[in-house]
């Protein structure tokens, strides 16, 4: 039997800092993980360059059925406390749009920095290990059994992360263990995640993959404006991932194509103009030509703009300013980012992470019901919730 203060499970991004920070408080403390690499999420993270924080993170960045649950955490370990890692390891970095900070060089940076925190407080890894069951040890804390051997700890971390890219590791290990203790899960669903068409869109919408434009997406709830990418299977480009946070199966979503313009006040400019141009060179300025050719009826786009009336030209920008998408479904946890859903906030303390009715039982990072918006918050809730449980675990 091996003796330990902490075990924690999942060496993902809230395992790693959990363990880093509960090892300097002199916690001996062990992390396990069942695939045979610490942090995969990190490193497939931001196309390979971690997005991995944001200059303005706040608690309307996340969604939760809990939507105070995140600021606690979120203001004890903040961005800046985390560039101060950075800042200390040298990592260098940029900042792109909507103050999206990335690594110049690889997301390892970023892990190679939280393995190298994790061994200056001696936290043991053990990689490759599956853990069979956990039960409540009769003196106190828990036992955990591998393979081929039984584990005593006085405080357990679940860090396990949620569904999304099972090839990486992912699995319902948390929420299984957050049922073994009697915690409710709120039912996980794919988040950041592209979207599918309707079998008619996608057949109409095929010969558009590859194109990318501004755009803004709206349902009754919130409103994103970021470049669209229409690609072979759907909808994707980061304003869909923004949006598929918050769109739920039968929804309509509605699109803008051209959110800087007053597309119908311009058609009515162009047409005193220039009269005999065509339609579908006037809406060449603005789009590209296949995606005129997928709006717009050919017939219709061979009209000459005095031949048409301010209802056809009102109607042609609603359809461009007012796309009404009836998306079928999502790419799934094959592609998501990130699980909506999760162990319920209301059962865990904000403060320590303990399971309110579990003494010992700690949950952490994205296995808990906070999923953040594009752009580093994610990574943000890892790192404060991992830290913050640190300091009591
Ligand atoms: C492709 C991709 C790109 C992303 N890019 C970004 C980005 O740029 N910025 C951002 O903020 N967020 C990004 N995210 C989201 C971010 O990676 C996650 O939100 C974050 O990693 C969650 O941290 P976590 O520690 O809670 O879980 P994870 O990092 O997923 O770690 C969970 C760990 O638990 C382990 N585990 C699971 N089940 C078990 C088990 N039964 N036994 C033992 N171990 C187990 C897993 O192997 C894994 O190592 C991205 C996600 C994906 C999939």
């Amino acid at each position: 039997m091996i003796d330990v203060d902490v075990v924690i499970v999942g060496a993902g991004a809230a395992g790693l800092m959990c363990a880093a920070q509960a090892g300097l408080r002199g916690r001996k403390t062990l992390l396990i993980d069942h695939v045979r690499k610490a942090g995969n999420k990190i490193r497939m993270s931001g196309g390979g360059k971690c997005n991995f924080t944001n200059y303005s993170v706040e608690a309307e960045n996340y969604l939760s059925n809990n939507r105070h649950f995140c600021k606690s955490a979120l203001s004890r370990f903040t961005q800046w406390d985390f560039l101060a890692l950075i800042d200390k390891y040298q990592i260098p970095f940029h900042e792109r749009e909507h103050g999206q900070l990335f690594c110049d060089h690889s997301s390892k940076d970023i892990l190679d920095m939280l393995l190298a925190e994790c061994a200056q407080a001696k936290v043991e890894i053990r990689l490759n290990e599956k853990i069979q069951s956990i039960c409540v040890a009769s003196a106190d804390g828990f036992i955990l059994k591998t393979e081929d051997t039984q584990i005593h700890c006085q405080s357990l971390v679940i860090a396990t992360g949620g569904l999304s890219i099972p090839t990486m590791g992912a699995s319902n290990f948390g929420y299984k263990v957050a049922e073994q203790f009697g915690l409710k899960v709120l039912a996980p669903s794919a988040g950041l995640v592209p979207f599918t068409l309707q079998p008619e869109d996608k057949e109409r919408f095929a010969p558009l993959s590859g194109i990318a434009l501004d755009c803004r997406l709206s349902n009754d709830r919130i409103s994103f404006r970021e470049n669209l990418l229409f690609t072979h299977r759907g909808l994707s480009g980061p304003v869909a991932l923004q949006q598929s946070n918050y769109w739920f199966p039968g929804e309509t979503i509605e699109a803008d194509l051209l959110p800087s313009h007053d597309l119908y006040h311009e058609l009515i400019e162009a047409q005193q103009q220039q009269p005999n141009s065509k339609l579908k060179n006037v809406l060449t300025h603005y789009f590209p030509k296949r995606l005129v050719a997928a709006f717009v009826a050919s017939a219709l786009a061979e009209k000459r703009l005095q031949n048409l009336s301010h209802r056809q030209l009102e109607e042609l920008s609603q359809s461009f300013k007012c796309w009404q998408l009836k998306p079928n479904g999502t790419e799934g946890y094959r592609t998501a980012e990130v699980t909506r859903g999760g162990v319920d906030c209301d059962a865990v303390s904000s403060k320590t992470f303990e399971a309110a009715q579990v003494p010992g039982l700690y949950f952490v990072g994205e296995v808990l019901d906070v999923t953040g918006w594009l752009g580093g918050y994610n990574f943000q809730w890892a790192w404060a919730s991992g830290w913050c449980a640190g300091q009591y675990v």
